[in-house]
């Protein structure tokens, strides 16, 4: 598996940093975002470091990341009303964290287009 040593999500899946960690699996781990846009946001990331959405080369490790979406939004109740998932991937995207996140967001109405 690989690690980068001064990633901050690296750290949060080997639990060297707190966070409130809501689920996981032997591919991912599932923890709120420390500033939520929605009143279900959880992001969503690989146990293996990748930079970004296009640096992974595991379809298992994508497919693990979706499945664990979907399998929080339908223990948070959200599954009826929808929610919506967010890879930001480079500088336009505003991408922050380098470590590939799966914004997983439900709860409140959203609009079209994301700003
Ligand atoms: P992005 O802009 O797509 O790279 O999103 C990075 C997200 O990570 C932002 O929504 C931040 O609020 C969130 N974030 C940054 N540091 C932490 C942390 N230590 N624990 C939880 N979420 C974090």
């Amino acid at each position: 598996m690989n690690r980068d040593p001064n990633c901050i999500f690296c750290k949060i899946v080997a639990g060297e940093m707190k966070s409130d960690i809501v689920a996981q699996d032997e591919r991912t781990v599932a923890f709120s975002d420390i500033a939520p846009a929605a009143p279900l946001h959880v992001l969503v990331v690989p146990r293996t470091h990748y930079t970004d959405a296009a640096a992974v080369d595991d379809p298992l490790d994508l497919q693990a990341m979706f499945r664990m979406a979907r399998e929080v939004v339908r223990a948070k109740g959200h599954e009826d009303t929808g929610y919506r998932l967010v890879l930001n991937t480079g500088p336009h995207a505003q991408q922050s964290v380098f470590h590939v996140h799966l914004h997983v967001l439900a709860g409140r109405q959203m609009s079209w287009p994301p700003g």
